[in-house]
């Protein structure tokens, strides 16, 4: 069985204002429709101009993707009809998109991008009382309208679903390492997703949001694809809908051919020439991106390959937060072992992502301290780790009020009777088996019910095992 999935990524620029407009790109306290002029309402006679950083916007998305620059570039009308843009055309990018021809690495697979181009975004559709097939009605937002919108068009080389999703975060650890894109933004990356299998036709599953959904969808729609085809009935060329609670796709209309929009020539908008000097402009004041980062952690941190790309690629704060984190305490290997195997396990547990999440580089550190100068084993950090990912409060406090002090007195008591019991570890402590002790800390605490200090138990335990 072979497959071929091909993918369009929609990403919200994050420019100060429109693409054709001077509305801002955030409407988050404003009420709908307030956010709007003439221009995003699509008004007759209204005249759109471009936001110069929309269009680097898109230039820096196709340098970083190993593209080519077009020279010369002009926007078209795509014409439809539908409430989403009352003009009933979109202006955007067809024959002379912004980049074109590049490639980025996934592993050892290479996938190719056929294209980037900018365009505007339509405004936003509400379905009240159900979805797209059974809304009773539909309200209709324009404050979205005109938001600045990339489009990343890949050729259909991708094998498995799994491989789109590995695309995806990668893609989008560049696009917030470029700054051009806002990954806390509702929707602010939407997927079109096509698949077809064994040679047949092609289904397109249109405007999924989170990467683990454009998994899902590719995934039911292989099955369903391979189910039609061992009964021998062909799979229509179709766009489809993805119902994330189902996790199941439904046919929304038969595929249109980009032909049917009849794009025309957009004159209300100059032609742009993009000269060499602007590109090596752009070029040379690139941020770092990520495989840039991955290798720089590599050799400044002495991480392995592994961990390096697990910081950088999951998340872009995530990486910020390792190299803030290193900044306060400067052990990289601790910092990104407890990143990586505690915070990150508890975060992916509560399926929060380390932006949205209380824990700070400098209240993380302080666990680290802790842990450093004996105040608090590893063992009871690991503990310590849920609370602190849960409440944000600093693990210090955190251990001072769960640490109920056990007076010396008690706790020697616990020391000569755990020796008594251990007496086998006790002698290979004194026969030179100085590990024995972390084994006999550990049995103490655990005693004392975690009860007790450890730095205290430390100085019992060698007090007794010293005299005798
Ligand atoms: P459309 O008319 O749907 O815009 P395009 O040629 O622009 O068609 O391709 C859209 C997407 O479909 C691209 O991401 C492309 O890689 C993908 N695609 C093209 N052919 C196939 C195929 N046979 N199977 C899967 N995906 C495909
Ligand atoms: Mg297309």
């Amino acid at each position: 069985m072979s497959v071929m999935i091909g993918v369009e990524v929609h990403t919200q620029l994050n420019t100060e204002s429109k693409i054709f407009c001077s509305d801002s790109t955030d409407a988050r306290d404003k009420k709908p429709n307030e956010n709007t002029c003439p221009i995003c309402l699509g008004f007759p006679g209204s005249k759109p101009k471009l936001n110069k950083r929309a269009l680097e916007f898109g230039m820096l998305i196709g340098l970083a993707l190993n593209c080519k620059i077009t020279g010369t570039m002009f926007f078209s009308r795509k014409a439809y009809f539908y409430p989403d843009l009352s003009k009933n055309y979109q202006i955007t990018q067809y024959e002379a998109p912004v980049a074109t021809e590049g490639h980025l690495a996934i592993g050892d697979e290479k996938i190719r991008i056929r294209r980037v181009h900018i365009e505007e975004d339509p405004a936003k559709l509400m379905y009240v009382d159900g979805d797209i097939n059974t809304a009773k009605y539909v309200i209709m937002d324009y404050n979205r309208a005109g938001t600045p919108l990339a489009e990343i068009v890949t050729e259909p080389d991708f094998t498995s679903p799994k491989q789109v999703r590995a695309f995806l975060e990668k893609m989008s650890s560049i696009l917030e390492h470029l700054g051009v894109y806002d990954s806390s933004k509702e929707a602010s990356l939407r997927v079109d997703a096509n698949i077809s299998v064994d040679g047949g036709e092609r289904v397109e599953i249109k405007n999924i949001t989170g990467f683990e959904n454009v998994e899902k969808a590719l995934s039911f729609e292989l099955v369903r694809q391979n189910g039609l085809r061992r009964v021998n009935a062909t799979v229509k060329r179709e766009t489809r809908h993805f119902n994330a609670e189902l996790k199941t796709t439904s046919a929304l209309r038969t595929k249109e051919f980009e032909e049917d929009y009849g794009y025309i020539f957009d004159p209300d908008l100059p032609t742009i020439v993009v000269g060499k000097d602007w590109v090596e402009e752009l070029q040379a004041n690139m941020p770092e991106l990520p495989d840039q980062r991955v290798a720089r952690f590599i050799k400044q941190y002495k991480l392995n390959d592994y961990t390096s790309t697990v910081l950088v690629y999951t998340d872009k704060c995530l990486a910020d937060f390792f190299e803030e984190s290193c900044k306060l305490y400067k052990k990289p290997e601790v910092v990104s072992n407890w990143l990586m195997n505690y915070i990150l396990k508890s975060l992916n547990w509560r399926s929060e992502r380390i932006r949205d999440s209380k824990v700070k580089p400098d209240t993380f550190i302080e666990m680290l301290k802790l842990i450093e100068d004996g105040k608090i084993t590893e063992r009871y950090a690991k503990e310590l780790v849920k609370e602190y990912v849960d409440t944000g409060t600093s693990p210090k406090k955190l251990a001072e009020k769960n640490i109920v002090k056990m007076s010396e007195a008690d706790v020697e008591k616990i020391v000569v009777q755990t020796l008594k019991q251990n007496s086998n570890v006790a002698e290979e402590y004194k026969a030179g088996r100085k590990e024995s002790l972390q084994f006999l800390i550990g049995k103490v605490l655990a005693a004392t019910n975690k009860q007790a200090d450890p730095n205290i138990i430390r100085k019992l335990l060698l007090k007794e095992l010293e005299s005798k």
